[in-house]
């Protein structure tokens, strides 16, 4: 860890315009690292900014995201920042921003990573880009204040599924007991993230569990919702996340995948394990990427044809060919 912060530092301290920018589809980790190093930073005198082109309007009540800008709005810059993204192609910047840059340095918490940028910090032991954050804010020796220490927090409940997963460790416990000795209101931020809906997407969520299709003895579960019903409830794409979950937890089930339509077309597949099937291997298989227990994909082909790709893949995986 030392030797990539000790050079990552030394970046720092020589340069002025630093931006952060995490992947596409931010989730509470990649805006609370980007936005949490970004307090950092300017309370140290740099002229720092956070890249966040679009995201959930469940997370517009956390510091730094109404400063955020979509692009780089110079011809260079010392430094660009990079979290939470195992390849430079999902952050949500655009080649020619991310070429402005002097220096990158990324820091990275994904498994199967394809390195990028000067410094490279990739440490898949910790829960979240921003337990990385946390560590790296110690290391420049800068002190938490009330809204690094909740946008760090917001990332580590997040990522660990309010700590339930199985990357929490007794270390990201004691990193959340520091930050909340900084006096931030969890309970606030608990209560926004994890008990607050809209009732379009209790709506979504009856329409996730109408459309549910069952494989495998319920071992496979697997909803896909257009983009014309997203679209219909008056749910932006950023908003229509956090499905998958809800055909996880029902017993029995080892993978779920939410296929969801984008309004650029597209569609995007994200997967839980409950089990012991590793879900990663499959995303990178599609071209994807993520964690064992939660990953994800892009499927570009007729849907139906998609669907039977990975129902077989699921069923590979599962050592049980045969369909329901
Ligand atoms: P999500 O289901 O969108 O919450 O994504 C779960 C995890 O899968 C993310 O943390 C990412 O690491 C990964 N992931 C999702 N979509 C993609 C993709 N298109 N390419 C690479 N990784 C992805
Ligand atoms: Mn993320
Ligand atoms: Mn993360």
């Amino acid at each position: 860890m030392f030797e990539e912060f000790e050079k990552a530092k030394k970046i720092i301290e020589k340069s002025n315009s630093i931006y952060m920018v995490a992947h596409i589809n931010p989730d509470g980790d990649a805006i609370g690292s980007t936005c949490a190093l970004y307090f950092a930073l300017k309370s140290i005198g740099k002229d720092a900014h956070v890249i966040c082109p679009s995201y959930s309007e469940v997370f517009t009540f956390l510091p730094g995201l109404k400063e955020a800008v979509s692009k780089v709005e110079k011809d260079e810059i010392d430094l660009l920042i990079c979290l939470d993204a195992s390849d430079n192609g999902r952050l949500a910047i655009s080649e020619e921003d991310y070429k402005k840059a002097k220096k990158v340095i990324m820091l990275d918490h994904h498994q199967k990573s394809h390195p990028y940028g000067d410094v490279q910090y990739i440490n898949d032991e910790l829960s979240s880009a921003c337990e990385i954050v946390y560590h790296f804010i110690k290391y420049l020796k800068i002190p938490f204040d009330q809204k690094s220490a909740s946008l760090l927090y917001t990332g580590m409940m997040t990522d660990t599924g309010s700590f339930n997963y199985s990357n929490t460790s007794s270390n990201t416990h004691r990193a959340v007991a520091e930050l909340l000795d900084v006096g931030i209101d969890s309970v606030a931020i608990c209560k926004q993230l994890n008990d607050t809906i809209k009732e379009a997407k209790l709506k979504l969520i009856a329409k996730t569990i109408e459309n549910m299709e069952v494989f495998y003895d319920g071992k496979m579960r697997y909803s896909y919702i257009d983009y014309e019903t997203i679209k219909a409830l008056g749910i932006h794409d950023e908003d229509a996340e956090g499905m998958t979950n809800y055909l996880r937890m029902v017993e029995g089930t080892e993978v779920a995948a939410y296929v969801r339509g984008k309004s650029d077309g597209t569609l995007k597949v994200s997967m839980r394990s409950g089990g012991n099937v590793d879900i990663s291997k499959i995303a990178i298989e599609f071209g994807g990427g993520g964690h064992p227990r939660a990953a994800g994909y892009t499927m570009r082909e007729d849907i139906e044809v998609e669907k039977k790709k990975l129902v077989d893949i699921v069923g590979v995986m599962l050592g049980d060919g045969t369909q329901n």
